[in-house]
């Protein structure tokens, strides 16, 4: 007399996965049958675990992204190019403190270079350091001192 349970039979596991995810089969064998809803129920305990360590993952992989984000951002934002932020006036005298540098730099190798190939006396040279830096400091300054007059 158990008709029913045969006409209809036991769920796949397909199926019950499919109901799990409600797109289950549309039948109401579930309801009537024992054996189904304890491979059901087992089904279910075994989803849970999976998406508590699904989810767990999801955290790590969440929180990676967020850090690969931001340090995206960081990245994004460092390349400020620092000159760009300068006023045009103060990128002029900056420009022009270079300029300085870069002639200041030219002056003392080429001192080198002229103290190398002369055998200077000590009192020689710091003549010549002294009579250099009286020649060359208001020509090299002046300019620049006119860069920052209002
Ligand atoms: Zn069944």
């Amino acid at each position: 007399m158990q008709i029913e349970p045969k006409l209809s039979g036991h769920w796949t596991d397909d199926q019950l996965i499919a109901h799990l995810y409600s797109v289950g089969p549309g039948d109401e064998h579930i309801n009537f049958c024992g054996e189904c809803q304890a491979r059901l129920s087992a089904m279910q305990q075994r989803r849970a675990t999976i998406d508590r360590r699904s989810s767990a993952g999801e955290d790590v992989t969440f929180e990676f992204l967020a850090a690969q984000r931001r340090s995206t951002y960081a990245k994004t934002a460092a390349p400020v190019r620092w000159w760009s932020l300068l006023p045009a006036r103060r990128w002029v005298s900056v420009a022009a403190m270079a300029a300085l540098l870069a002639g200041s730099v030219f002056l003392y190798e080429a001192n080198e270079h002229h103290y190398r190939n002369q055998q200077l006396t000590d009192a020689q040279l710091a003549q010549e350091v002294s009579q250099m830096a009286a020649d060359s400091e208001p020509q090299a300054t002046a300019p620049l001192q006119a860069l920052f007059e209002e």
